[in-house]
C-alpha cells in the first residue's frame, strides 16, 4: 500500500527542488509533502516513523544548498492555509511557519508596530528566520520573539518560552522537528519613522549585496571579531569561479550560482575558499549556510 494513502492531495514525489531554493539548485526528493493543517503534519510525521524516511524542514530555501541527487527522505514545506497565518493583537503578533518575512515586516510598518524593520531585505519563511535568528548589523529577530510552538518528531506539541528558549549568532536552542508558529512582542511607534528605517536598510542591502544574482546570502559566519567576507576580499578570491559558482565581486561572502552552475560547483567553490583563508590567516571559516545532501 502506498506509505501516504489519503494524503494524495499533499504529497508529490520525484519533486525537484531547485524551484524552492534562492539558489534555483538542488535535485529532487522521494517526498515533497505541503501539509495544509497542523493535524495533516502529524499524520505525515506519523507516516514518515512508521516507514522510517527522515525528514527535512523546508523554509523558502534562502539559506540552502541542496546536492544535485536531491535527497532520499521527506522534505516538508509548511507553507499553505493554517501555516502562512498571522495575527496581530494590538502589539501582540503570532506568526505561522510558511508566512513571508518580508511581507510581515512590512504589516507591522503600516499597523505603527517596530521591532523586527531590522530584517528588512531577508528572504524567507518565518520558521526559517526563528530557525536561524534571523539578522544582521541592525539587529536580529530575537529581539521580538518571547515565545514559539513546536512540535517534536513524534508529534508533540509544546511551547518554548524566554528565558528558556535562547537565540545566538545565526542560531537557537531549539531542537524539536518543526516550528510552528512564533509569538512576537512589538512596540507602538510612528509608521512614518519605521518606514524610515526600512528604507534606510533597504538602501544599504541593495548597495552592499548582489540581490539581482541567485545566491543564498552570506555562506560563512564571521569568525569572533572578523567579517569573513572581508577576509576572503583580503585573500584575494573575489571573482574566483569554479563551473558556474563565482565568488560575488560586490560582497565577497556571497556566492552567486551562474547560468549552468551546479550544486556541486558551489560545494567546490567554498572548499577552495575556505582553504585559501585557512592557509591565509590561519582561521576556520564556519559555514552559515546548510547543505543538504
Ligand atoms: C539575498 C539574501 C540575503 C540574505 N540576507 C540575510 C541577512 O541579512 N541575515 C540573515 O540572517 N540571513 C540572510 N539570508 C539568509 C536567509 O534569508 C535566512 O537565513 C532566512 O531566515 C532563511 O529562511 P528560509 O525560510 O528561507 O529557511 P530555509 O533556508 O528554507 O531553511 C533554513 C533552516 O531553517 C530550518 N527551517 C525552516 N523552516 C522551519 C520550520 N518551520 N521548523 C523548523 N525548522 C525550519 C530549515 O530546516 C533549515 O535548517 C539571506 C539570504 C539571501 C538569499
Amino acid at each position: 500500500m502506498n506509505i501516504f494513502s489519503g494524503l494524495e492531495e499533499i504529497v508529490e514525489t520525484s519533486h525537484p527542488l531547485a524551484k524552492h531554493t534562492w539558489y534555483g539548485l538542488g535535485g529532487p526528493a522521494d517526498y515533497f509533502i505541503r501539509p495544509k493543517t497542523v493535524k495533516q503534519l502529524k499524520e505525515v510525521v506519523r507516516r514518515c516513523n512508521e516507514n522510517r524516511i527522515p525528514i527535512y524542514v523546508l523554509g523558502f530555501g534562502s539559506n540552502l544548498l541542496i546536492g544535485d541527487e536531491g535527497l532520499r527522505a521527506a522534505v516538508v514545506k509548511l507553507e499553505t492555509d493554517e501555516f502562512a497565518q498571522t495575527k496581530l493583537d494590538s502589539e501582540k503578533v503570532t506568526a505561522w511557519a510558511g508566512a513571508e518575512l518580508s511581507k510581515l515586516v512590512l504589516t507591522c510598518v503600516q499597523k505603527g508596530l517596530s521591532g523586527i524593520e531590522a530584517l528588512t531585505g531577508i528572504p524567507g519563511s518565518m520558521g526559517g528566520a526563528v530557525k536561524m535568528n534571523a539578522g544582521g548589523n541592525f539587529g536580529d529577530i530575537a529581539s521580538a520573539v518571547e515565545s514559539v510552538t513546536l512540535m517534536d518528531i513524534h508529534g508533540n506539541i509544546f511551547e518554548k518560552k524566554k528565558p528558556e528558549l535562547v537565540f545566538d549568532y545565526r542560531g537557537t536552542n531549539i531542537t524539536a522537528k518543526f516550528i510552528l508558529n512564533a509569538q512576537l512582542k512589538l512596540t507602538g511607534a510612528d509608521p512614518e519613522q519605521i518606514m524610515r528605517t526600512v528604507k534606510e536598510t533597504w538602501i544599504y542591502k541593495k548597495n552592499n549585496q548582489p540581490l539581482n544574482t541567485k545566491n543564498c546570502g552570506c555562506i560563512f559566519k564571521n569568525p569572533r571579531g572578523v567579517s569573513a567576507g572581508a577576509l576572503i576580499d583580503r585573500a584575494g578570491l573575489k571573482a574566483l569561479q569554479i563551473g558556474g559558482a563565482i565568488v560575488s565581486e560586490k560582497h565577497a561572502n556571497f556566492i552567486s550560482a551562474e547560468k549552468g552552475c551546479t550544486s556541486k560547483d558551489v560545494m567546490r567553490l567554498i572548499d577552495a575558499v575556505r582553504q585559501r583563508v585557512k592557509e591565509q590567516f590561519d582561521i576556520e571559516l564556519e559555514l552559515e549556510i546548510e547543505i543538504w545532501k
